[in-house]
């Protein structure tokens, strides 16, 4: 075995395959993997190997249309044959109106991707597959791509490649310990020898933790045992020439495809079972769990009912196999947080489905430091401490449970929560607040107006559209507070601490004590990768404050920029301090009744800046800054006094009629000032320009990334950044959604909301430039109807900032 690689592999699984493969593609082709037994010996070699193109979001849609198109590529080179069927056709069977809002949504995503499903009645769905019964069906979305793989065949077509293109693959080598260098290259230990390698892919599957603890790691992965079956022949089938279609059913969590003149059945049990929590033999190879048909039972029935043929015949044979889920149930692919040149590709729970994409994730961001999607969604950093296995495992059961149901918009499912919560937590709750989840956070959504309200979800405006306006209308009237808890928060301290972060920045820092500035920060090919408050404080210390889901993502990019030798330090009070902000005509002279040490007034204390403060007695800092365009403070406190320092507000609030408000008010009012969020409408996608953040980009200054903006802003823009009025009542757009010129993609949906003090559907949206025009009339799909959508000033509240800035 060589003793030293770019790159070292861990797991000859789709995953590890896919990797290696593409980073061969990518040009690192002194590339190593690594397989404890035989390659697919994991997972992989008793998947179901379904390769849908349907998926929920933009990136999975985009990630599977890529990874069929490679199969398709790979199937059809003569040098390996691999048993493909490409394009069988599969059926989602939707029973419930939701079901069909829902499939309207993704029909919408789709189609702004270029990508088009249709939609078909229960007749044709059981023309086109007549061993359905299509009782109770509403509508079936239509797959025309789906199809299923021989997991292995796959494996080995990419081995294949891969060792062609100089890549070396060592089966039967167990990795066995691992250790970073002070150079940060991994010294890799096998059984067979060792290999030094500058950068490493963790592609374990269910012995992603026994990989883990050779680093001290603990992935947020379980595995969970997922069980088919497969019956003998069907006689509908025997003499069938093609395929039948594929079906997969969110109500009673199956799906079934045609396995030789049989059908293969997966279910997704409710009395589901975890897998080697407690530790995996090591003779667990090539094997399987105990056929357990028991716990299928309840749901077989309604299995039985929707395809009869079953009733006829026999079980030839039960798979019941080690199946990776995350915490979120989306994979972990992407760098590992806290470690350098570390990077995974675990968690896979549609890896074959997926792992195309993957594959040419993965190699992308390690060879060219981005890839061409956002890939936030799948990335690790999004996952913090708090994941722990137990944790990991209650929301692996849940999703389980849930295969095949897509979460409506704003649902946030009961299991593992509440995980973490600030002390204002059974206050707020007290005073009804709907909580959802950031980054583990519970956070006030809105406040129920009765104690008997029952919140809805779905596409529509629902129950609560009422109530986020009274919120937005109270504070707008006299004062309103709302709690952000886990806003992510350094305290930045050592010599040139400012100077370094203005050098890792597009944007200008003000060096001004208590000035604060808003900055981005690039890609290599100067695209967002990150948003950030900075302030320099007296005493030299810095504020950084960003996202509450950038708690991992910006404390390893600035840690891995930090000087070589400097005294900077970075530390985190994401855990331990929470932030409030008051907003409203009446800001000012609340905080004054309650600070008496500090002058309130606009001149004292002017928009964008920043002072230490007494909320009574409680010390804070505070921010005159406002995402809502209100007067506005956010105010940063200590976990300890949060409490102490709500009650302040809280009492001296009833005299300027302090009113509560949340997470929805504040996404509503934040649109109408054409505010974006990161990871929401600032991605990886789109560089600055494009998002209409040139004020933001100082061309005087060399900044990480600048290069790559020149070489953009020459090209044109891509997509431009505006705001839409969509001309409905019936619901909000959602993100992801096309945007359509007489039926032809120009762009998709980032976010959406009504904005209760314009009294509009809002959306923001990135478009063709051809088209960003105010006054344009393009459209969307909402809901299954197409909608006129007008392209609207890039600020429709208050443009010149006269609340903030004491001027109305
Ligand atoms: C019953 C069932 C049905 C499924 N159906 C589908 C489906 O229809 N479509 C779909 O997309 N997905 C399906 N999946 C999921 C899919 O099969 C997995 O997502 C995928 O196979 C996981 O691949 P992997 O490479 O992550 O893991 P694995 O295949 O488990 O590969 C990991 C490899 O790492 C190796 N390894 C571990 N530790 C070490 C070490 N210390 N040193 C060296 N090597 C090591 C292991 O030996 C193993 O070969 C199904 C899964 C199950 C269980």
């Amino acid at each position: 075995m060589q003793s030293h690689a770019r790159v070292v592999v861990i797991g000859g699984g789709i995953g590890g395959l896919s990797a290696l493969y593409h980073l061969c593609q990518e040009g690192w082709t002194d590339a190593v993997l690594l397989e404890r037994n035989e390659l697919t010996s994991g997972t992989t070699w008793h998947s179901a190997a379904q390769c849908p193109s349907v998926a929920f979001n933009q990136l999975l849609l985009l990630l599977r249309d890529y990874t069929i198109k490679l199969y398709k590529e790979l199937a059809d080179d003569p040098t390996y044959p691999i048993n493909y069927h490409h394009a069988t056709g599969g059926m989602r069977l939707l029973t419930n109106p939701t079901h069909v809002d829902e499939v309207h949504h993704i029909l919408s995503v789709a189609k702004g991707l270029g990508i088009e499903f249709d939609l078909l009645d229960a007749a044709e769905a059981k023309r086109r597959n007549p061993l359905l019964n299509t009782d109770g069906v509403l509508a079936v979305m239509w797959d025309e791509k789906d199809g299923d793989i021989d997991p292995a065949q796959l494996c080995q077509a990419l081995a294949a490649r891969s060792r062609k293109a100089g890549a070396a693959i060592h089966r039967n080598t167990p990795v066995t310990a691992l250790k970073q260098l002070p150079n940060d290259e991994w010294l890799v230990t096998t059984d067979n020898g060792t290999i030094t390698a500058e950068h490493i892919v963790i592609a374990a599957g269910y012995r992603v933790n026994e990989v883990g603890a050779l680093m001290g790691i603990k992935y947020p992965v379980i595995a969970m045992e997922h069980m088919y079956f497969v019956t003998e022949d069907i006689p509908e089938l025997v003499d069938r020439p093609d395929r039948v279609p594929m079906v997969r059913c969110p109500r009673d969590t199956f799906y079934m495809r045609q396995e030789k003149k049989g059908l293969l059945v997966g279910i997704y049990e409710h009395d589901c079972k975890t897998f080697g929590m407690d530790g995996i033999d090591p003779d667990f190879v090539n094997a399987l769990c105990l056929d357990d048909l028991d716990r299928l039972l309840p749901k077989m029935e309604p299995i039985f009912e929707r395809l009869p043929c079953l009733q006829e015949v026999g079980i030839k044979s039960v798979v019941n196999g080690p199946i990776s889920y995350a915490s979120d149930a989306g994979p972990l692919v992407g760098k590992q947080p806290g470690l350098r040149n570390c990077w995974s590709m675990n968690g896979l729970r549609v890896g074959i489905g997926e792992g195309g994409g993957y594959g040419k994730m993965i190699a992308q961001m390690m060879v060219h430091g981005e890839t061409e999607w956002d890939s936030w969604q799948l990335d690790p950093r999004r996952i913090t401490s708090f994941a722990n296995t137990e944790f990991t495992a209650l929301k692996s059961i849940e999703d389980y449970q849930h295969e095949f149901r897509w979460h409506l918009p704003h649902e946030h499912r009961p299991a593992g929560r509440p995980a973490k919560t600030s002390p204002l937590y059974p206050v707020l709750k007290g005073k009804g607040a709907e909580f959802g989840v950031v980054n583990g956070w519970e956070r006030a959504e809105f406040y129920r107006p009765s104690a008997d309200f029952e919140t809805t979800h779905g596409y529509t405006f629902q129950n609560w559209h009422d109530v986020v306006g009274a919120e937005v209308r109270a504070l707008t009237t006299n004062v309103g507070l709302a709690e952000l808890s886990g806003f992510n928060h350094y305290r930045i301290t050592g010599t040139g601490a400012l100077e370094w972060l203005d050098s890792l920045t597009c944007s200008r820092v003000s060096n001004k004590p208590g000035k604060a500035s808003l900055c981005y920060y690039l890609t290599p090919k100067g695209n967002i990768a990150g948003e950030a408050t900075i302030v320099p404080l007296p005493g030299g210390e810095v504020f950084y404050g960003s996202a509450a889901t950038a708690e991992y993502h910006d404390m390893d990019w600035l840690t891995e920029r930090l000087p070589e030798g400097s005294d900077i330090r970075i530390k985190s009070r994401t855990n331990t301090h929470t932030m409030l902000v008051v907003a409203g005509p009446k800001t000012r002279d609340l905080l004054a009744s309650v600070s008496r040490c500090t002058k309130w007034g606009q001149a004292d204390f002017p928009w964008l800046s920043a002072q230490r403060v007494f909320i009574g007695y409680v010390e804070a800092l505070a921010i005159a800054i406002s995402y809502s365009g209100e007067q506005a403070f956010e105010l940063h406190i200590p976990n300890t006094q949060l409490y102490a320092a709500y009650e302040i507000l809280a009492n001296s609030g009833a005299e300027f009629g302090l009113s509560h408000f949340g997470m929805f008010a504040i996404d509503s009012m934040r649109l109408e000032k054409g505010y974006g969020h990161w990871k929401g409408d600032f991605i990886t996608e789109f560089n600055p320009i494009e998002a209409r953040l040139s004020r933001f980009v100082n061309q005087h200054k060399d900044f990480p990334g600048k290069p790559g903006l020149l070489a953009q802003k020459k090209a044109g823009n891509r997509k431009e950044r505006v705001i839409l009025e969509i001309h409905s009542t019936k619901g909000p757009a959602q993100p992801g959604e096309g945007v359509f010129l007489d039926g032809v993609p120009i762009g998709s949906i980032t976010s959406a909301s009504w904005g209760y003090r314009t009294n509009k559907n809002l959306a923001m949206a990135y478009i063709d430039p051809k088209h960003v025009a105010g006054g344009s009339e393009l459209e969307v799909l909402l809901i299954g109807e197409t909608v006129c959508a007008t392209v609207c000033p890039p600020c429709l509240f208050d443009p010149e900032n006269t609340l903030p800035r004491g001027l109305a």
